[in-house]
């Protein structure tokens, strides 16, 4: 018996990125479906199921924001984003579209596929939860059923709402989530715009957390986007 391998859509007009893009998705064993088009990355989507889908915001038909709206009332696929430099604010429409990470041009084709395996990960880790119930960031971890965090093995005492910020993130772990889609999460849907609440939780969280606060590991900074949990 044969096993299928994991399918990924690319939706991208330019050609020389999808012709530099094949070999290393080749090499990894996936299957690679592309689009030229929004309208056509949407039908192939609905129609090969991907595992996951690369999506290139600056599209000759429609926006590729537009194409994370449309996708999402269907699917809950991992979408990463291609951007290039100039569309930041595009760039964190589409993760609060629902996008769920970007990769920013020019970009290294290792770093691409490597944001590749974290959301494959990602989608069998939330269609398995028992599987998910403790989370390990390098010397952190997260016993999520016990509410319980340690660093080296020491209990570290958080506050209910620092909780709940780490958790979030690590829900999400190796993939950026935008300052909108934690203050609405953590702090509810008022809170979107409050970004002072975040940066001091993040750093009270770092000061807990991180062995060097001010040069995080784990807890790392998306510039201008929002935050990230590495995992290793
Ligand atoms: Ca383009």
């Amino acid at each position: 018996m044969s096993v299928t391998p994991a399918c990924v859509l690319l939706v991208e007009d330019e050609l020389p990125i999808r012709r530099f893009l094949r070999p290393s998705i080749d090499a990894a064993g996936w299957r690679l479906v592309e689009a030229e088009t929004g309208q056509r990355g949407i039908l192939e989507a609905s129609q090969n199921r991907p595992e996951v889908i690369i999506l290139d915001l600056g599209l000759p038909d429609i926006d590729g924001i537009e194409v994370v709206r449309r996708v999402r009332e269907w699917s809950a696929v991992p979408i990463i984003i291609l951007s290039a430099r100039g569309q930041e604010k595009d760039k964190i429409a589409a993760l609060d579209a629902g996008a769920d990470d970007y990769v920013s041009k020019p970009f290294g084709v290792g770093e691409l596929i490597a944001r590749v395996r974290v959301a494959m990960r990602h989608a069998a880790r939330q269609a398995q939860p028992s599987a998910d119930a403790t989370i390990v960031a390098g010397d952190i971890v997260i016993d999520l059923p016990r509410r319980v965090v340690t660093r080296c093995g020491q209990e570290v005492h958080l506050t209910p709402l620092e909780y709940k910020l780490l958790t979030t993130l690590a829900r999400h772990a190796g993939m950026v989530m935008t300052q909108r889609q934690l203050l609405r999460e953590v702090w509810g849907p008022g809170y979107a715009e409050e970004s002072t609440y975040l940066r001091m939780f993040v750093r009270q969280l770092r000061q807990k957390l991180e062995k060097e606060p001010s040069q995080p590991r784990y807890l790392l900074t998306e510039v201008g986007v929002g935050y990230r949990l590495r995992l290793e």
